[in-house]
This record gives structure tokens, C-alpha cells and sequence, in this order.
């Protein structure tokens, strides 16, 4: 799973990046300072890993993760292939969801691109190009399309959609809100790929002082808010500074800089789990002494697909899933204790796999 953090230049983008892999990406004071996208690998924070791996005495624990990358900054004009803009859209194109950082903290030495603090206008900057780029795209469709459209009825209800569809961003609206009923058009929609079409985060990057009360005394912050929900998206407010300090800290240190703070965890870990729970995802566990790990699968994953994650043995040899929830098991002290309980149960194929589910795949070899 993809995320990518995009953003207008100097609004934090490297800095969130930092702090989320501490992989030291450059951090500058100048537009175009992040050229190639930078991919990082970020374990998703999972308080129960730590209790499981000493329940069972693991030699490893091995969080779930998922990839950020950093996607170099947008300007204006980016879809007619100005500053980075074309290959910016086609790393865009790749992932599964967006952070989309937008800058609501003033600083005089850090030049803004369009000479002022604004987020409302830098968001909509931002997604008039990724509208260009959709409408691009839509137009290629239905030049395709249409050739075909005279004898086959599917493909002419396809350019009526995708006509459809292109008035609706000419009228600068995104591919996400785009009002549709029908299952067959919905399926097409997806199927597109526009970039307007994912899921979205915003992160309102702001000063230090405006973290403990959530950005509540920001105005700008509130004008995000209240954009992004008529969008449909969340939004989180991130001192991107600050994390990218936290991220030096150990544990302990951390614990308490938070607490100064009047936090209870670092806004990286809250928006990791917000971007895990947006893409629809969820981690089982697998638990012995040799390793407790956390998986990631979609929502709706069955039991052999979910064996499937670990090895294609599993899900090909699939006999049955001997699955306990965590809480259960934590709770009993052992899986012994769990099991004389009668809390672990046997599944079969059709089981749906649920968040928290530690599970013993038995399989055929
Ligand atoms: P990018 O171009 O969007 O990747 O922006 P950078 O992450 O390189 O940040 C641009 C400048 O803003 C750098 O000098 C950062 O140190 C600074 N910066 C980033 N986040 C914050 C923040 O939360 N507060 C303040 N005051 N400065 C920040």
C-alpha cells in the first residue's frame, strides 16, 4: 500500500517525510528542493505487537508497514508538463491514497510560493491540476471510445458517463464527488484511476503553539476543516517541525516530550492510522517463539487469502484457521488458557478475517 505526500513547495512536505522515515530526504528552504520521489517504509504503530511478543516470548516483532513517498513539488501549470508537473502526476497516479500537506504556519524566511499564507487557495491550486490531468485522461477515453460506440451499446453508455464526468470536473469538481448510483458506472469510475478519485488526507502543517488545542485558535485551520468536509476527507493537524524532532527521540524521551506537549501520541502516529483505516485495511497476527508479526490485508479478506499474505502454500494447502482475538487471548494469560475457554475457534475458507484476529493457519503442504 501507497501513500503519496503532495503538497505546493515549502509547505513541509520533506519535513513530514523525514520524520515519518527518518530516511533524510534533503530538507531545503527552496522550491523544487525534493526532485525524485522518495519512498520510505513506515511500521504502523500497534501497541499490541509488544504485549503478544512477550506473551509468547518471540525473538522478533515485526510491525505491518506502509510506503510513503514523498512526491516532489507541484506549481501551477504542472499539467501542461510545467516545473515537475508531468512526471509529479504520474508518480501521483501510482499511489493508493494522498497526504496532501498544506502550509498554515507563518514564517517570513520561509518563502512562500505564492508570496502568503493561504491553504485554501494552495488546495485548490493543487487540485484544479489534478483536475487538468483527470479531464486529460477523460478526453483520451472518449476519443477511444467513441470509435467503437456506433455498434456496441456498452461502450456508447461509456462516452455518455465519461462525458458526463468531464462536465463535472470542467465545473472544477473532483472524480470522488461525482454522484452516481449505477453499479456499472461506479465500477467504470473506479476503473479509471483518476487522481481525483482517491482517498484523501489533509495535513494542516502548523506552529508549535497551535498543536495542543488541535489547531482550534488557527483560522486557517478551520477553513481547511470546513473544506475538507464537504469534500468527504479528514484532515490533521501536524506541526511537522516538531515531529520531525520527536522522530530523533527514544521512547522515553518521546514519552515525555509528549506529555510537555499535552499529547498523548505524535501526530505521525496518528496519521499513519488514518491513512491504514482509510485505504480500508487491517492487521491480523501470527504469534510464536520465533516471531510475532502483524499482516496487512484489505477489509473483507477471507481466511485463505489472509494465509495467502504469509506464503502461497498457505493458501493453496488451506485446511482451517484457528483464530483467537487478541483482547481473549491477552485477557486468558496464554493460548493454552484461551483454548480451554473454548475462545479459540476453528475456521473454514469462507471466514472473513477480523482486525486483531492471532491466528494458527493449518494447511495441506
Ligand atoms: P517541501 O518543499 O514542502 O518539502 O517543504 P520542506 O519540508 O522542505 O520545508 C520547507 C521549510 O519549512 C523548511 O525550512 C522547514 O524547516 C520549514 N518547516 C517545515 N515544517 C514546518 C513547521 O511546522 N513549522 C515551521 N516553522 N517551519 C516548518
Amino acid at each position: 500500500m501507497k501513500l503519496g505526500i503532495v503538497g505546493l513547495p515549502n509547505v513541509g512536505k520533506s519535513t513530514l517525510f523525514n520524520s515519518l522515515t527518518k530516511a533524510g530526504a534533503e530538507s531545503a528552504n527552496y522550491p523544487f528542493c525534493t526532485i525524485d520521489p522518495n519512498i520510505g517504509i513506515v511500521p504502523v504503530p500497534d501497541e499490541r505487537l509488544k504485549v503478544l511478543g512477550d506473551l509468547y516470548q518471540s525473538e522478533k516483532v515485526v510491525a505491518a508497514t506502509i510506503e510513503f513517498v514523498d512526491i516532489a513539488g507541484l506549481v501551477k501549470g504542472a499539467s501542461k508538463g510545467e516545473g515537475l508537473g508531468n512526471q509529479f502526476l504520474s508518480n501521483i497516479r501510482e499511489v493508493d491514497a494522498i497526504v496532501h500537506v498544506v502550509r498554515c504556519f507563518e514564517n517570513t524566511n520561509i518563502v512562500h510560493v505564492d508570496g502568503s499564507i493561504n491553504p485554501l487557495r494552495d488546495i485548490e491550486t493543487i487540485n484544479l491540476e489534478l483536475i487538468f490531468s483527470d479531464i486529460e485522461i477523460i478526453e483520451r477515453r472518449i476519443a477511444r471510445a467513441s470509435k467503437g460506440a456506433r455498434n456496441d451499446k456498452s461502450l456508447a453508455k461509456e462516452v455518455e458517463l465519461l462525458n458526463r464526468l468531464k462536465e463535472h470536473l470542467e465545473e472544477g469538481k473532483l472524480a470522488k464527488n461525482f454522484e452516481t448510483e449505477d453499479e456499472d458506472e461506479l465500477k467504470l469510475l473506479e476503473s479509471y484511476n483518476l487522481l481525483t478519485y482517491k482517498p484523501v488526507i489533509y495535513a494542516a502543517n502548523v506552529a508549535e503553539e497551535d498543536l495542543a488545542n488541535d489547531g482550534a485558535d488557527n483560522e486557517q485551520v478551520q477553513k481547511v476543516k470546513e473544506y475538507a468536509k464537504e469534500e468527504g476527507a479528514e484532515v490533521f493537524v501536524i506541526c511537522a517541525q516538531i515531529e520531525q524532532e520527536i522522530a530523533e527521540l527514544d521512547d522515553d524521551e518521546k514519552k515525555m516530550f509528549l506529555e510537555d506537549l499535552g499529547l498523548k501520541e505524535s501526530g505521525l502516529e496518528k496519521l499513519i492510522r488514518a491513512s491504514y483505516s482509510l485505504l480500508g485495511l487491517l492487521s491480523f497476527l501470527t504469534a510464536g517463539p520465533q516471531e510475532t508479526k502483524a499482516w496487512t490485508i484489505k477489509k473483507g479478506t477471507k481466511a485463505p487469502q489472509a494465509a495467502g499474505k504469509i506464503h502461497t502454500d498457505f493458501e493453496r494447502g488451506f485446511i482451517r484457521a484457528e483464530i483467537v482475538n487478541y483482547d481473549n487471548l491477552v485477557a486468558c494469560g496464554s493460548y493454552n488458557a484461551a483454548k480451554e475457554k473454548g475462545l479459540v475457534r476453528s475456521e473454514g475458507k469462507e471466514y472473513v478475517v477480523q482486525d486483531g484476529d492471532v491466528i494458527l493457519f493449518r494447511f495441506n503442504v
